[in-house]
């Protein structure tokens, strides 16, 4: 083979690699976009449901807030976790009996002494609460799972980034660039010390 056709060749093999290795980076982006784009809205009503399930009087706050946070990865995330940390927050603070002086769970409707019935106490209860605290375990398996393969996603482009650069290394293309601009350098640093 002459030089030319050498050259040919190979920059048909490059050209082969590269095509063999387009379709999957295309499919890892269209997945990873799916999954995310499937994950934010089903976290953000995760919330919402849950909320609705705990009588949240913002549920629809939380909701949004979780849903819309995703558009700037990782903000879903940091307002799922600050959402897990405050839901059960207002059930567990103590509150004083207006009547006898007795703490109580502020959750009670009632004072378990005297009977007074308690001003801080939770918002009527909803009766389809377990309907939404349904929707919530539902909608949060959905954007989880969705979560995952949008991670598993990204993990594969770089594995396949890193499969690419490797065989990339690998042609003889690469190494007679590699060893042409190598030899370059070399020339340069010898020629000026010398
Ligand atoms: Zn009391």
């Amino acid at each position: 083979m002459s030089a030319y056709e050498y050259e040919i060749f190979y920059e048909y093999e490059i050209f082969e690699i590269m095509m063999r290795y387009g379709g999957g980076f295309l499919l890892l982006c269209l997945l990873a976009l799916a999954a995310y784009a499937t994950s934010c809205p089903m976290l953000g009503l995760a919330a919402y449901n849950d909320a609705r399930a705990k009588c949240n009087r913002n549920a629809t706050m939380w909701g949004l807030l979780v849903g819309l946070l995703g558009l700037v990865f990782p903000g879903n995330l940091v307002a799922g976790i600050v959402y897990l940390c405050v839901r059960n927050s207002g059930q567990n603070r103590p509150v004083y009996c207006m009547n006898c002086r007795f703490p109580y769970a502020a959750q009670l409707p009632n004072c378990p002494q005297c009977g007074a019935p308690n001003p801080f106490g939770p918002p009527p209860y909803d009766v389809n609460a377990p309907l939404y605290a349904k929707r919530a375990k539902r909608d949060l398996i959905i954007g989880l799972v969705a979560l995952g393969v949008f991670v598993l996603a990204i993990i594969g482009f770089f594995a396949l980034f890193f499969s690419l650069a490797f065989e990339l290394v690998g042609t003889e293309q690469f190494s007679s660039a590699y060893n042409e601009i190598y030899n370059e350098i070399y020339n340069d640093i010898y020629h000026e010390m010398y």
